[in-house]
């Protein structure tokens, strides 16, 4: 076991969380966590302000973002850790991914009225905090809102995903650029919840390997996006390939998040921990 309660996965409502960066920092703080990082969708927005905040309570940070990319066929996301607040490069990157999310979801909500659902794009932009982050849990908060769905976990079984009613495909970052604004900002590239995509052994090798020859380093193994069993699989692919490994909860919202900041099992002791290589990095 690795034993620091390290959480480096969570939304702020500078994504799609809804606390504010003070509050995710107190309540990590309070949950017992050592080293914290806020790794919002697509934007670094949020990261000057959770820098002052972990500073006020004492907590270790390390600046983060979870930036979206297209790979064979499906969205994965990439986290990436430790980099320049202030690096163009990353701002710039992380601007252009977000650009078509408005367009995006303005047809989701031609979609949903196409199913009797109105006023779905507006209702969405009020749950966001940021407009220029709407995205699919800001719909989902509108459907819960509204009576349509019992919680965003019915949403998006119904709603919002392949197949289903409200389902845009989109492009975003190649997976070759978003490892490159990371690791050029100075920061470390993680495959962020491998588990969740679905992906055929074949395609999560691909995934594996050209992250790696892009020069991605780590994988979230520990993660509330996975399984127990995930755990173990995951642990294995990073032995595999020689990856670090990360723990974070993903933590979104205190009625939503089934894993809570701190809350997670330790890194299993045979992995080597991301952390170790960005202590140069900590705020
Ligand atoms: P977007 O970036 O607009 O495609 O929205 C993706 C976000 O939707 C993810 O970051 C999650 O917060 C949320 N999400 C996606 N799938 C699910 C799911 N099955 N259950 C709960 N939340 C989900
Ligand atoms: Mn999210
Ligand atoms: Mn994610
Ligand atoms: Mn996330």
């Amino acid at each position: 076991m690795s034993i620091l309660n390290a959480d480096l996965h969570c939304h702020s409502v500078i994504s799609d969380g809804t606390l504010t960066p003070e509050e995710l920092a107190v309540r990590a703080q309070k949950n017992g966590v050592e080293l914290w990082s806020l790794t919002d969708h697509d934007e670094i927005g949020g990261q000057q302000r959770a820098i002052a905040a972990a500073r006020a309570v004492g907590l270790p940070f390390l600046t983060g973002t979870e930036i979206s990319v297209s790979f064979a066929g499906k969205t994965v996301h990439i986290v990436g850790l430790g980099f320049d607040p202030d690096s163009d490069l990353l701002r710039q990157g992380l601007a252009n991914t977000r650009g078509g999310r408005d367009q995006r979801a303005q047809e989701m909500a031609d979609q949903l009225a196409a199913v009797g659902i109105r006023g779905a794009y507006e209702g969405a932009l009020k749950h966001a905090g940021n407009p220029d982050l709407i995205s699919r849990t800001h719909f989902a908060r509108f459907l819960v809102e509204t009576g349509v769905c019992h919680d965003t976990h019915e949403v998006f079984r119904r709603f919002l995903t392949e197949g289903k009613p409200g389902f845009v495909p989109h492009r975003w970052a190649s997976l070759k650029d978003a490892v490159r604004w990371i690791v050029q900002s100075g920061g470390i590239a993680v495959i962020a919840h491998p588990g969740r995509y679905g992906f055929t052994a074949n395609e999560e090798f691909a995934l594996f390997s050209e992250f790696k020859h892009h020069g991605g380093q780590a994988v979230e193994v520990v993660t509330g996006s996975h399984t127990s069993a995930e755990y173990v699989t995951y642990a294995e692919m990073a032995i595999e390939f020689d990856l670090l490994a990360s723990r974070g909860s993903d933590f979104h919202s205190p009625d939503e998040s089934h894993t809570d900041l701190g809350a997670l099992p330790w890194l299993p002791g045979h992995l080597k921990p991301v952390w170790d290589a960005l202590l140069h990095s900590v705020h």
